[in-house]
């Protein structure tokens, strides 16, 4: 089976490479614009799409990967489950008259069947489901990846394919960067996250203090979200940004199952809360039984020590 993945230049491509060269027989990977990217000595071929800005665009991203989808003809075509993926993919998908699966928790090969696993019901179930429509565009949930696993060393062989930009019914007017100079937590190491235990808007300056000290990504839950504290691209879980970040701070969040389908790709869950019978500590590899406002503060102060 033939697999055509997007690799990005996110913290994940590393292990992503290495997913599917374990997975399929024949597989081979694709960047856009991302001419400075660091490649591991792998066997596979490697296509690098040469575009100056490597923004997102639909119009440029779908005419990019429709045309390598042509030229190589997978069965498969993977990519990282996120939200411009999500945008232009499910479009090509339909003119390919391929089938399409979102939020896919595993892929798996059995006596040349291809299968997958998703979750349903915000993770109280999870489907395994057979693929019959080949080919087939996936996009993989990033917190599926495994951490550990090798990869087939070799010669690179990449070859560069140029782009030029064409007229398109979209144009870019401005790009709005809110979280420019902070780290973003879906691609961050480690997430300091804040909910109404936080109390109110001005208090997330105490997260952005500890979130300093360890250099961690800010992020939050959806009621404080939904009461106007922080913007939306900070959110964790369902409905928000699905995170795996080697580690989870959850300050006054009370581990809401909509918030823990967001973190279940996380390494080591720390939970602090007044209420010991909050759901999170369930979730928790450590939990501190507290006040926010206490427990903070001594933890950037020992935290700033190291
Ligand atoms: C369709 C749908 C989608 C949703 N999607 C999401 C989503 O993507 N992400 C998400 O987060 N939620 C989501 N929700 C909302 C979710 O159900 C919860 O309402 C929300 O996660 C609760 O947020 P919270 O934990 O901050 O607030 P609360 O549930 O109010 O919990 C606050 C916690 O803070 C603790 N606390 C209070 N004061 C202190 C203090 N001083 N020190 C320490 N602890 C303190 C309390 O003990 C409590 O446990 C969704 C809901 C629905 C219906």
């Amino acid at each position: 089976m033939k697999a055509l993945v997007f690799i990005e230049s996110s913290s994940d491509y590393f292990k992503l490479i290495r997913y599917a060269q374990s997975l399929f027989e024949e597989v081979c990977f694709f960047t856009i614009g991302s001419e400075d990217m660091l490649w591991p000595d792998i066997s596979s071929p490697i296509f690098r799409v040469l575009k100056k800005d490597s923004s997102y665009h639909p119009c440029y991203f779908s005419k990019i990967v429709s045309d390598l989808y042509d030229q190589e003809k997978p069965d498969v075509l993977l990519a990282l489950d996120h939200s411009s993926n999500r945008d232009f993919l499910p479009g090509l998908s339909m003119s390919k008259k391929a089938s399409f699966f979102s939020d896919v928790s595993e892929v798996r090969l059995q006596d040349h069947s291809l299968f997958i696993q998703k979750p349903l019901y915000t993770g109280k179930l999870s489907a395994q489901l057979k693929v019959l429509q080949k080919p087939c565009v996936i996009l993989l949930n990033p917190s599926a990846l495994p951490l550990t696993q090798k990869y087939e060393k070799g010669t690179p062989q990449i070859q560069d394919i140029p782009f030029e930009p064409f007229d398109t019914p979209i144009k870019k007017i401005t790009r709005v960067q809110s979280s420019q100079v902070k780290k973003q937590i879906n691609s961050a190491e480690k997430i300091v996250s804040g909910g109404r235990g936080m109390g109110e808007a001005k208090n997330f300056e105490l997260l952005e203090k500890l979130a300093e000290t360890i250099s961690a990504a800010v992020g939050a839950s959806r009621a404080v979200v939904d009461a106007g504290w922080v913007p939306h691209h900070m959110q964790v879980g369902q409905t928000g940004t699905l995170v795996s970040p080697k580690l989870y701070i959850a300050c006054g969040i009370s581990g809401a199952i909509q918030h823990l389908v967001g973190i279940q790709g996380a390494q080591v869950i720390v939970a602090i809360n007044k209420d010991a019978s909050a759901p999170i500590f369930k979730k928790s590899n450590y939990g501190l039984v507290g006040d926010v406002f206490e427990i903070i503060p001594a933890l950037i102060k020992e935290l700033s020590k190291a």
